[in-house]
């Protein structure tokens, strides 16, 4: 009876200390603060089995960093990479999007108060192409207006003479939603156009529903009456690379290097610019 009454006590004080909180709030810290800014938390995005090794080994040779990483697998196919240098984070973060084996591996930042496994990568920079825009509707201003609801804009490429097979722009995508294939663009006049949509170093992705991560054989997005109505996205999606670009930069560089080029249009075209006063001014 003794013995029983001890151990419903101890169980009592254990239940105790379990409601209890340890207060961290003024513990000093700093290690930690420089380790977490130097981290990033990744998600794989396959539905297929992978091997780590192989994983560490391909992402470590494809970023050829200064310093080393070490990758911990922190969840289902959800790692943290530790830096040991700002710049090799930074080279990690700007050459996004990166991928193994063809799959998206989305890189998320990390604040340091969430749970390593809450952590969820969601979005990841893509750059994409926008093809089919008429001559007079390629000003930064179009290109941000036709982007808006892809996501969020986070650099455009400059394009000074609009001369270009397409405008190119880094969006932030979410990468749960479908691939968006064009966009359709109504003009001044009431015109519809459809200006397609190409996406550099695309990963996997399934061509029945344009989701990342899954092939139409194992997809689970569509319903199956859906199912039979064909692919609705094709592997145009993916744009090739770039070849003679340095070429062409050099000979906007050369172009900008002059110190005021006018475009002198003729006199009948714009009847209201007097001659040799120009429409536009680089
Ligand atoms: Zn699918």
């Amino acid at each position: 009876m003794a013995e029983e009454l001890a151990n419903q006590c101890s169980k009592l004080r254990l239940h105790d200390q379990e409601n209890e909180f340890v207060d961290v709030g003024e513990v000093e810290d700093d290690v930690s603060e420089e380790r977490i800014a130097l981290m990033l938390v990744g998600r794989l995005i396959t539905d297929r089995n992978y091997n780590l090794d192989a994983f560490k080994r391909t992402m470590t040779q494809a970023w050829s960093l200064a310093r080393r990483v070490v990758i911990r697998v922190i969840g289902a196919k959800l790692f943290v990479f530790q830096f040991f240098h700002w710049k090799d984070r930074e080279k990690v973060l700007e050459g996004r999007p990166w991928c193994f084996e063809n799959n998206l591996l989305a890189l998320s930042e990390v604040a340091g108060n969430e749970q390593p496994s809450d952590v969820m990568p969601m979005h990841s920079p893509f750059w994409v192409r926008l093809e089919n825009l008429p001559f007079n509707r390629r000003s930064d201003n179009i290109v941000k207006t036709i982007t808006t609801s892809m996501g969020e804009l986070l650099e455009i490429e400059n394009d000074d003479l609009g001369l270009d097979k397409y405008r190119r722009v880094k969006l932030n995508l979410d990468i749960s939603k479908p691939l968006r294939r064009f966009v359709n663009m109504r003009d001044n006049d009431g015109r519809v156009l459809r200006i397609d949509l190409k996406y550099e170093r695309m990963p996997f992705f399934c061509l029945m529903c344009g989701v990342m991560g899954h092939s139409e054989r194992d997809c689970l997005n569509l319903p199956e009456e859906e199912q039979n109505q064909g692919l609705g996205w094709n592997l145009r999606l993916r744009a090739t690379p770039r070849k003679g670009r340095h070429k062409l930069m050099e000979e906007v560089e050369e172009v900008k290097a002059c110190r005021k080029i006018l475009f002198i249009s003729k006199p009948e075209a714009k009847s209201e610019n007097k001659e040799g006063e120009g429409a536009g001014l680089i």
